[in-house]
């Protein structure tokens, strides 16, 4: 089982999206989403500047070079282009995706959930989580296009949530529920997940 301490350690060193231009994030609790589906439109990384971890920056850094980040006062960013979005954005006639794909940041992987120690955005009892006796707050972003509103059915709550709950805790890293399958979507199989 998890310990506390690693609890909060692996959360407290969790890096997000920040909202651009002044747009605030509306969070509603994980018990108000009937399931979510990465929808491809590449919304959120056109809208939000991606907080990258040290190791995460220094990653990055190391393989692209330091242009392709920017140093904030305290944090560090993935530099935007010139329209805005984030420089690892690519599209093609059908869909926006992801270049970084096994080097893509936590907190491109987490969105558009907030898994949390605490209760941060109020409705704390709707936005309870346990995962293997660990009390999380998990919470949804309303910007998302993939979210649908209502019950959660069972997939979402046994599989996608607790998904994202080991991506947050720090004891998953490759994706299947989390993540957009453009792959299927193109070629009729396995797993490339961009989102
Ligand atoms: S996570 Fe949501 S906003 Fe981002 S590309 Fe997928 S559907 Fe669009
Ligand atoms: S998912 Fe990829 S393209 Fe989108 S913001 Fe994150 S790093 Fe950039």
């Amino acid at each position: 089982m998890l310990g506390f301490l690693c609890l909060e350690k692996n959360l407290s060193i969790h890096s997000f999206f920040e909202g651009a231009d002044g747009l605030g994030m509306q969070f509603i609790p994980w018990q108000n989403v009937a399931d979510w589906h990465c929808k491809g439109c590449g919304y959120c990384c056109k809208l939000y500047s991606v907080v990258l971890g040290f190791p995460e920056w220094l990653n990055l850094t190391k393989t692209f070079g330091s242009q392709t980040t920017i140093a904030g006062l305290d944090r560090f960013y993935i530099k935007r282009a010139h329209d805005g979005s984030c420089a690892f954005l690519c599209n093609n006639s059908r869909n926006y995706f992801c270049a970084l794909q096994r080097m893509k940041p936590e907190a491109c992987k987490l969105w558009p959930f907030k898994v949390i120690s605490e209760p941060k955005y109020g409705d704390s009892k709707q936005a309870e989580f346990d995962y293997m006796g660990n009390k999380l707050y998990v919470y949804a972003d309303t910007m998302c296009s993939g979210l649908r509103c209502g019950t959660p059915t069972w997939d979402f709550r046994y599989k996608t949530l607790r998904e994202f709950a080991e991506l947050a805790l720090g004891i998953r890293q490759v994706q299947y529920k989390t993540t957009r399958s453009t792959y299927t979507d193109f070629r009729g199989g396995g797993q490339f997940g961009l989102y």
